[in-house]
């Protein structure tokens, strides 16, 4: 925004800063024209000495006549000089209200005009333009682990690399947090220009921010919208709002597809977002409605052939859209604060079907990283064990690699305390992720579950797979149990056997399958025990405390 002091466009405006002092102008004007003519041309004569003195009372009524014309002059000039200053003000307050006070920038209220000013501009040279979001990623850390001041210099040093990379015309902003905003012009059917453009930002954001005493690497995502098509015909799309709402769902996309990248808008995001939205209020309603429910999958030991125990796998039974898996659930409900909630309803039926079964049988349930942030949650598992009165040796929680990024610290003592009350921990979908020998070694794991897309390479020729077979040496040498995940067929399981000692579980043995199944299952086998633990003790009165939990 510039400061500029036009010309006022408001009549009002300008007969309030006239009205009083020309007001006394021109009266002393009209008075003066009156007494003036006369007297003027008396008065001179006499300083010339040419003819008689003037009537001492007009002379005055002239004098007084020049010196209300001065005054209203000055009033009048005063008057304007208040209105300009007046008028600076309050332009300077409209710039304040307009600009993002930390980076200086444009913010979210002024950005909108800007957008549709700068379309404006560029649709009267037939021009396109291209409106881009930018969030970094995972800045929420950088303010946790190193403060809200080294959150802000980077803010503040993303934005100069960011500016100094726009062409003259852009305009940028901050619109809140860590997000900010771009809008430019580009040359309609040339939208290469604003990738390459986006290219470069990507490289200048890689660049570590050095601050005084640390240095950090941030990454970004960024979503783009154009108003005109990638052939360069205009699109229908003709309004700053639109273009804003666009740009903002190619970035909800590029944070989707795993953060770091850009994407321009197309317009199957926007239905993947109405179906997301769908799903959201889908599982609100479903988990008062008790819409979830715990599948089991069985586990065998791959040398006997026993059934040694279940995994429990979370289903939705959604009314409008039918039996949903839970990669498609479990991700929004984390995303949405819910996965708590839904965990800890799943896991009580789960106790609660896995009692009835004969008492050899293990329970694996799996635990999303995002319950791993909750410093209680051992406690409260530990509670609903008891509550529950299952065994702990009869569970096992399933972590995957990404648990251990987050807080290692925390992870680690809530192992412990789980592993203290005799509950196991498997670390899953080993080898997808990046945990360290270092974490292998240092976190007291009780066992291994190898991913089924190494498992499956073991159907291939020669029925070998080395990293299943350096899975399994790594495993007999820290001394952890092995599990393997996805044994689809035969072939599969014999590879297995060769590898000796492991448990494996997959469709060779089973579709997971409900309670019901599972208990009808269980009966033919005559491993039921028929739930007589529960009659002793779900009296709600007596909930026995953690303390009372058995060790192993
Ligand atoms: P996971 O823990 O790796 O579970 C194994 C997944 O592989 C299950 O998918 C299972 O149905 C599937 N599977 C089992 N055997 C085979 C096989 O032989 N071939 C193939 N192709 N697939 C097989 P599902 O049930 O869709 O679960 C997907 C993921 O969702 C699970 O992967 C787990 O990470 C997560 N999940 C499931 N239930 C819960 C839950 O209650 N809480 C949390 N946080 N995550 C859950
Ligand atoms: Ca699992
Ligand atoms: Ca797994």
């Amino acid at each position: 925004m510039v400061l500029t002091d036009h010309e006022p466009t408001n009549p009002l405006e300008a007969a309030e800063r006239d009205i009083i002092a020309l007001g006394i102008a021109v009266a002393s004007i009209i008075m003066l024209v009156g007494t003036g003519g006369a007297v003027l041309p008396k008065t001179v004569a006499a300083l010339l000495g040419t003819g008689s003195s003037p009537d001492i009372i007009l002379v005055n009524a002239l004098l007084l006549n020049i010196a209300l014309i001065i005054f209203g002059w000055r009033r009048y000039r005063e008057l304007t000089r208040e209105i300009a200053e007046r008028r600076e003000a309050e332009a300077r307050a409209r710039l304040l209200a307009s600009i993002d006070p930390l980076t200086q920038c444009l913010n979210r209220r002024s950005m909108f005009e800007a957008t549709e000013e700068l379309r404006a501009r560029a649709a009267t040279r037939g021009e396109a333009v291209a409106y881009c979001m930018i969030d970094l990623d995972n800045f929420k850390q950088v303010n946790d682990m190193h403060g809200h001041s080294a959150g802000d210099a980077v803010l503040v040093m993303l934005c100069e690399r960011v500016k100094a990379l726009l062409p003259r015309e852009a305009q940028f902003a901050r619109l809140g947090g860590d997000e900010f905003a771009f809008v430019m012009p580009f040359q309609a059917g040339h939208a290469d220009r604003v990738d390459d453009l986006v290219i470069r930002l990507f490289e200048s954001v890689a660049q570590p921010f050095q601050l005084p005493e640390l240095s950090l690497e941030m990454t970004m995502s960024i979503g783009l919208a154009a108003d005109h098509e990638a052939d360069g015909t205009i699109g229908l799309v003709v309004d700053a709002a639109t273009l804003m709402h666009r740009a903002d769902m190619a970035l909800y996309h590029a944070k989707k597809q795993g953060r770091y990248r850009y994407f321009w808008f197309e317009p199957s995001m926007e239905s993947e977002i109405r179906f997301r939205n769908q799903i959201e209020t889908g599982i609100r309603r479903g988990l008062s409605n008790g819409e979830f429910v715990p599948f089991y999958e069985q586990q065998v030991d791959v040398d006997t052939g026993a059934l040694v125990g279940f995994e429990m796998l979370a289903r939705w039974r959604s009314p409008q859209l039918g039996l949903i898996s839970p990669d498609i659930f479990v991700p929004i409900a984390e995303e949405i604060g819910l996965i708590n909630d839904m965990s800890e309803r799943l896991m009580e039926q789960a106790f609660a079907d896995a009692r009835e079964w004969d008492d050899s049988l293990t329970l694996s349930i799996n635990i999303s990283p995002v319950q791993l942030r909750d410093p209680w949650f051992a406690q409260r598992l530990l509670k609903k064990l008891v509550a529950a009165n299952f065994p702990p040796p009869r569970l096992e929680i399933e972590i995957t690699e990404s648990c251990l990024h987050e807080n290692i610290g925390l992870v680690r003592s809530m192992i412990i305390s789980l592993r203290n009350q005799g509950v196991k921990i498997s670390l899953d979908d080993f080898g997808t992720g990046y945990s360290s020998l270092e974490q292998l070694r240092n976190l007291p794991f009780d066992r291994i579950k190898i991913d089924r897309s190494f498992v499956s390479e073991l159907r291939e020729p020669g029925n070998r797979s080395r990293i299943v077979e350096a899975i399994v040496s790594l495993g007999r040498g820290l001394d952890l149990p092995l599990t393997a995940e996805g044994v689809e067929d035969e072939e599969i399981l014999k590879a297995l056997k060769r590898l000796g000692r492991l448990k494996a579980q997959g469709y060779f043995y089973g579709q997971p399958e409900d309670a019901d199944a599972v208990r009808t299952r269980l009966k033919a086998a005559g491993m039921l025990t028929g739930g007589q633990m529960t009659m002793a003790s779900t009296a709600a009165d007596e909930v026995p405390s953690i303390s009372r939990i058995a060790r192993p």
